[in-house]
């Protein structure tokens, strides 16, 4: 098991056969053990609450119970009490628990997924590409705390025999809200910043995805993190809005929608102090193909992007910007590989795209394919795939004919919208000119048109000719996932260098 191929989201070349057979037994043994129990947390005491999955509402998660107004307020003080020590605990030993849960999560990591795919809908390769991103996440910020010495520095000796240095303390407690599309690899990012740093956690998963949340909790005791360093809180917008209020957190750390993460910032400003909040909220990513693009790498890059996880990623393409000159032949190239792509229960191996999330996604998908068909064109899908028990669409690709709210706002759903061009300037000029900035892709075989783009392009993570996803697929240690503008406003991404630092506050110690 431990040699079977990785998935990291852009070897989609690689070979996955032994894994596929792995997952063909893996799967419905995790349907018949795992799914459709009742469980129980410490500070989830409230009503039990049935969760099914998106691949068939039939198919039950399991019940999981929900937390209390209580439940919050205990859950933090039980953060606070093991913080006093564990925000003490040195480098060596933050460490020596990353190793260890790294060991668990590469242990772990095939039920991880497996349950990802159950909870979110997601293909095979999409569900264990994020349980080895949380493995590799595991292996880069350890390293990339060690090999910065925790981020200490030697300052300047101002007076001889007087020493500077400048340290860096965690702020206390964090608390940790994650979303519904990467319920592993988002949840796992951001509890290890908070936690490799220092920080006690107090964690709320998206409201449908206790189970993978749950298991996570496992895996961080397994790891022997000590009691009361990790807490989990079950619930909705409610609990979460009661953990970010609550005066015993220092900080937090959140990825979801814009909505959510300014009311977090919002509420910030009305304490005595600022608490640093670390949010990714959402995206409006832009691909450009120009007229000396690969056409066919572009197109293939494109729909990977936009459909994959069924447009449910903050980086997913969602517009395409096309030179006219090459826009007939891009529609062909995009058909042609988009028809060829599996709708179905995610179950199967041969499946790319699963359902939407929830009814809420069906009705927006619904709702943008009759406006484009009103204002535009719809060149490929937006029909429903009939015979599945769940909101199973066929992805859209839909020309407009002018900016909207179709070009600008996020709808979280496989429908990506095409754009003619005659200057590139002015296609990234429309691109930019949204509220979000997280990434953005280019096609094209011309070195001057990259380098514009890349100089021009109003976004965190920028990547030219990536035939795996043109906007999306980012990894730790290779892409700094940093949102610009309405995606984020810490403006140091997770998965880079500068990420683990915004868990801490700074110290200088001088001393004669
Ligand atoms: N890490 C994923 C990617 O780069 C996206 C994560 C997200 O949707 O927030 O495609």
């Amino acid at each position: 098991m431990q040699n079977l191929p990785r998935v990291t989201y852009s070897n989609i070349g690689a070979d996955f056969t032994p894994l596929h057979a792995y997952l063909d037994e893996a799967i419905p043994a995790f349907e018949r053990d795992v799914l459709g129990k009742s469980w129980e947390s410490p500070f989830a005491t409230g009503a039990k609450k049935k969760l099914f999955s998106p691949i068939d509402p039939s198919l039950v998660l399991g019940e999981f119970p929900v937390s209390t107004a209580d439940d919050v307020k205990a859950a933090v003080a039980s953060a606070r009490k093991a913080a006093k020590r564990w925000n003490k605990a040195s480098l060596e030993e933050r460490l020596a628990f990353a190793e260890r849960w790294r060991g668990v999560l590469s242990e772990d990591k095939y039920k991880l997924g497996i349950a990802s795919l159950f909870e979110v809908g997601k293909s095979r390769i999409e569900a264990i590409g994020e349980a080895e991103e949380s493995v590799d996440m595991l292996t880069f910020y350890p390293n990339e705390l060690k090999r910065n010495d925790g981020y200490r520095r030697q300052m300047i000796e101002m007076v001889p025999n007087e020493t500077a240095i400048s340290v860096q303390r965690p702020y206390g407690v964090f608390a940790v809200i994650a979303p519904f599309n990467f319920p592993v690899a988002l949840s796992i990012g951001m509890i290890t910043g908070a936690l490799i740093t220092g920080n006690a956690v107090v964690y709320k998963p998206s409201p449908e995805c206790a189970l993978t949340g749950l298991f996570i909790a496992e895996t961080l005791k397994k790891a022997g993190l000590p009691d009361g360093v990790f807490n989990v809180v079950l619930g909705g917008a409610d609990v979460g809005e009661a953990l970010t209020k609550d005066p015993g957190i220092d900080g937090v750390a959140f990825t979801g929608s814009h909505k959510t993460g300014m009311s977090i910032f919002r509420h910030m400003t009305t304490l005595p102090y600022m608490r640093p909040v670390l949010a990714e909220m959402g995206g409006k990513n832009p691909a450009y193909v120009t007229k000396n693009a690969d056409i066919v790498r572009a197109a293939q890059g494109v729909v990977r992007s936009a459909f994959g996880l069924q447009g449910q990623k903050c980086s997913a393409c969602s517009v395409v910007y096309v030179d006219n000159a090459v826009k007939e032949q891009f529609i062909e190239a995009f058909k042609e590989f988009a028809s060829k792509l599996v709708v179905g229960d995610p179950r199967r191996k041969d499946v790319f795209m699963g359902p939407v999330y929830n009814d809420a996604a069906a009705a927006r998908f619904t709702a943008a394919v009759e406006q484009a068909r009103a204002e535009g064109k719809i060149h490929f899908g937006g029909e429903k795939v009939e015979g599945l028990n769940g909101n199973y669409f066929v992805g859209a690709l839909a020309e407009m004919f002018a900016p909207s709210n179709l070009t600008k706002e996020e709808l979280f759903v496989p429908f990506v919208v095409l754009r003619g061009f005659d200057r590139l300037e002015d296609a990234i000029a429309e691109g930019n000119d949204v509220n979000y900035g997280l990434s953005a892709g280019i096609f094209s075989q011309d070195q001057a048109e990259i380098d514009y783009f890349l100089e021009n392009a109003e976004a965190g993570v920028l990547y030219a000719n990536r035939a795996s996803g043109a906007t999306t697929g980012a990894w730790p240690g290779g892409q700094p996932f940093c949102g610009w503008k309405g995606t984020g406003l810490t403006g140091k991404g997770g998965l880079g260098t500068w990420y683990l630092p915004q868990f801490m506050r700074e110290q200088s110690h001088t001393i004669m």
